[in-house]
């Protein structure tokens, strides 16, 4: 939505998209609802875009820039493409699949919680800088932001914390996405852009650059930072339709399985860190602190939960 008042200025009517990620296939479906030819270009497709290894949690507060980075006019930018995003996504909801639904998360915790302070991240080239911190603004669009008693919950934890939010069955939602764009006249063309230059290899005129984190090697734009990351997956279960967050690891149920994530001690963990291999250690240290969410009350620990 962003993109498209300067497409639509260009006058042209076919359009091409480069990259077929979450942004890729949403940018491509706006502009064929203008109106507009839309050709993408994409190197790879799901399940192979990294948009496909997302948590699924609607998150636009999460690691969006650094404080340095921020001007006023790019705090208002954000806000109208989150509540924009929010309200496209109401759409997607109750439609067959469930691309797009709500689900509860509950926080632990075993003591108060509290804002967590900015931590200071080592930036490349020597410089420190602090992630901006946008969730306040948005709060009114996330029902349910409450703490509950021992008495509503069945863990074992003193501090426990419920809120609703928009979760993607990412498999779903590329399944629709991906149909949405066919049904329209769109087509996939499989290219591999090596340089700025090789964008001319493109027939249409009106490009979109949708690379994501591609856009890093491609673009040189060293701007582009890698934020998070291991995340271990569990076989779906039906009956698991929810998320959990204790101890630096949160559990995201969706119906193409549970994924199991290491958020770290604190915002400077995988930043900056290119390395793609899955950790084996890593993932067995998570899911076994999702075993401690588990554990059963004691009389000591009902006692602390009041
Ligand atoms: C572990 C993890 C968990 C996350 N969890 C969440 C979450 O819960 N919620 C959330 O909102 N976000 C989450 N994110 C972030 C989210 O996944 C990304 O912000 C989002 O997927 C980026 O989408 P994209 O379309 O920009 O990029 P991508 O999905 O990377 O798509 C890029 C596209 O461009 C193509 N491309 C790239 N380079 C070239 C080239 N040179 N030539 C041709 N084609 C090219 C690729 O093939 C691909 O099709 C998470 C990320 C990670 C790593």
């Amino acid at each position: 939505m962003e993109a498209l008042p300067l497409l639509l200025q260009t006058g042209a009517k076919e359009v091409a998209v480069v990259g077929a990620g979450a942004i890729g296939m949403t940018t491509a479906i706006t502009a064929q609802r203008l109106g507009l030819k839309v050709t993408i270009y994409t190197k790879d497709r799901f399940p192979d875009v990294r948009s496909a290894r997302a948590t699924g949690t609607w998150s636009p507060h999460s690691r969006v820039a650094m404080d340095s980075a921020v001007t006023d006019a790019f705090v208002t930018k954000w806000e109208r493409m989150t509540r924009r995003t929010y309200a496209v996504h109401q759409s997607y909801l109750g439609l067959a699949g469930n691309p797009v639904e709500w689900v509860d998360r509950y926080a632990m915790s075993d003591t108060p919680f509290e804002k967590r302070p900015k931590t200071v991240i080592a930036m490349p080239g020597g410089s420190s800088d602090t992630f901006v911190d946008f969730e306040e603004r948005v709060k009114d669009l996330t029902p349910r932001n409450e703490d509950l008693a021992a008495s509503s919950h069945p863990f074992r934890m003193p501090f426990v914390r419920r809120t609703s939010t928009l979760r993607y069955n990412v498999a779903d939602l590329y399944h629709q996405l991906e149909s949405d764009f066919l049904l329209a006249g769109g087509r996939f063309v499989p290219i591999e852009l090596n340089s700025a230059a090789d964008f001319a290899r493109i027939r249409e005129k009106a490009i979109v650059n949708c690379t994501g984190y591609g856009a890093r090697a491609l673009m040189k734009d060293e701007s582009v930072i890698p934020v998070r990351g291991q995340i271990a997956w569990l076989l779906p279960q039906a009956e698991v339709d929810y998320g959990l967050q204790y101890n630096h690891v949160s559990v995201l149920a969706r119906r193409d399985g549970i994924l199991v994530q290491a958020l770290g001690a604190d915002e400077a963990f995988g930043f900056n860190d290119p390395n793609e291999e899955p950790d084996y250690a890593a993932a067995r240290d998570s899911i076994g602190v999702v075993a401690t969410m588990f554990q059963p009350r004691t009389p000591a620990t009902s006692a602390a939960a009041g």
